[in-house]
């Protein structure tokens, strides 16, 4: 993924020179010609010119371009990704995956209660500032009750009769990509979400900290009921993608399979 992003910046860097040089070459020519007043009127014009139209055109479709081949290429298969997509069909590379930079969540105003309360690097800092965000807005603290579980932990979870429905198979699960935490807030209970304004709150701004509610349709399209408690980063453009769609992240990748 970041290499995607890496890629996105060199056709601009390579406007920015050419825009330079163009510059270079117009200002050169203008030197050369000061003596004679027709052509520098006439070159100040041609600058002029190029900036309003040219320079503008080429950069814009330039942004438009990078900006296309970005969303394009946002990675749903590799195990790292931070959109990673995963379901009954689509299963990690590696099974027994492990996340390579997990750290601890950190954020002043939320409780651990999950066993392993980790997520990764980039995850766990997004958290940390959604946390200390919701806390200043609802004057809650938002309970963690699960974050990252290992292939084994899921595997104790199916063993245990957890349905399909309910709880994804050992190769599926987002909490292994260490991306995912399952939370409610300090006053409530789950189920009480929907009326307490929490969840309003959460589907309004998550996105802006990148994070999604992976299961907030139906079945059939997300392949799992509702988890109004079950968030998962993607990264902000991806879940501000999602976000302006009104779409899940299995209705996204359905329409880019068709
Ligand atoms: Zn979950």
């Amino acid at each position: 993924m970041w290499q995607t992003k890496e890629r996105s910046i060199f056709p601009s860097i390579f406007v920015l020179c050419f825009v330079l040089l163009a510059f270079v070459f117009v200002v050169i020519q203008n030197i050369a010609t000061a003596d004679t007043p027709k052509d520098v009127s006439y070159t100040n014009e041609t600058i002029s010119d190029f900036f309003e139209n040219t320079a503008t055109d080429i950069i814009t479709s330039n942004i438009n371009l990078a900006k296309q081949k970005y969303i394009q290429e946002f990675d749903t298969v590799s195990d790292y990704s931070f959109q990673k997509y995963l379901s009954d069909k689509h299963v990690l590379q590696n099974r027994k995956y492990e996340p390579a930079d997990l750290v601890l969540i950190d954020a002043e105003h939320v409780v651990i209660k999950a066993w392993r309360p980790y997520l990764r690097q980039a995850a766990a800092t997004a958290f940390d500032e959604m946390a200390e965000s919701f806390y200043q807005e609802m004057g809650e603290e938002m309970y963690v009750l699960s974050a990252y579980r290992t292939y084994q932990d899921q595997a104790r979870l199916v063993d245990d009769g957890c349905s399909n429905t309910r709880c994804a198979k050992i190769w599926a699960s987002e909490h292994q990509l260490g991306l995912a935490v399952d939370i409610h807030v300090a006053t409530k209970n789950w189920y009480t979400h929907f009326s307490s304004g929490y969840l309003d709150r959460m589907n309004e701004n998550a996105h802006k900290y990148g994070f999604i509610n992976t299961y907030r349709k139906w079945p059939k399209i997300d392949g799992k009921m509702k988890e109004i408690w079950h968030w998962r980063y993607v990264w902000v453009p991806f879940a501000t993608e999602l976000h302006e769609k009104d779409m899940s992240f299995g209705e996204w990748v359905k329409s880019n399979e068709e």
